[in-house]
């Protein structure tokens, strides 16, 4: 990280430090690691630009969390489980091209709307085939649900062959297999 001369005394470097802070949102109580800059010449404490956005996503985080939100690494974790890329889940979600970026990165909360549909979009896979069909965005890999159903269909089908042989006769294969 390069070093960032200290803007009061003009002799000092700044270096990043935190501490946990006592923080509210909706009546709940918690702590977040607040970040700050300290010089080493002057000793006076500032928040920059690079303070003040892991504060405002500390602070994010902690309000996802309050309010039962999926977290950004919750979203992140959905959206490459589905073989996505941000713009993608962008296109079949909505929210705007650099939405999930946002939301993944706790810069900002995603709407009870968004959280919802990415709650059903994991839960109920045909509704994610939907969304994406629509969007005319190509799944990378066969979605789970299909997978399943056609793993199970070859296996019935080979061991009903399997008995038809063993215990009828060739008529009676037929009219199986017709
Ligand atoms: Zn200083």
């Amino acid at each position: 990280m390069k070093q960032r001369m200290c803007p009061i005394c003009e002799a000092g470097q700044l270096h990043t430090q935190t501490e946990w802070i006592d923080v509210e949102h909706l009546g709940q109580q918690g702590r977040i690691e607040s970040h700050f800059a300290e010089c080493d010449a002057c000793g006076s404490e500032q928040a920059g630009a690079t303070e003040a956005r892991l504060n405002k996503r500390a602070m994010i985080a902690f309000k996802k969390q309050v309010q039962g939100l999926l977290t950004g690494k919750q979203v992140r974790d959905l959206r490459k489980a589905w073989g996505l890329s941000q713009e993608e889940a962008a296109k079949v979600f909505g929210g705007g091209p650099v939405a999930f970026s946002k939301y993944e990165s706790d810069d900002v909360m995603q709407s009870d709307a968004m959280d919802k549909l990415l709650r059903m979009a994991d839960e109920v896979p045909i509704a994610l085939e939907r969304l994406m069909a629509k969007a005319g965005v190509q799944p990378k890999h066969t979605i789970r649900w299909d997978n399943v159903a056609v793993v199970n269909f070859t296996k019935q089908k080979t061991k009903l062959r399997t008995v038809i042989r063993t215990s009828h006769s060739i008529e009676n294969e037929a009219s199986y297999g017709g």
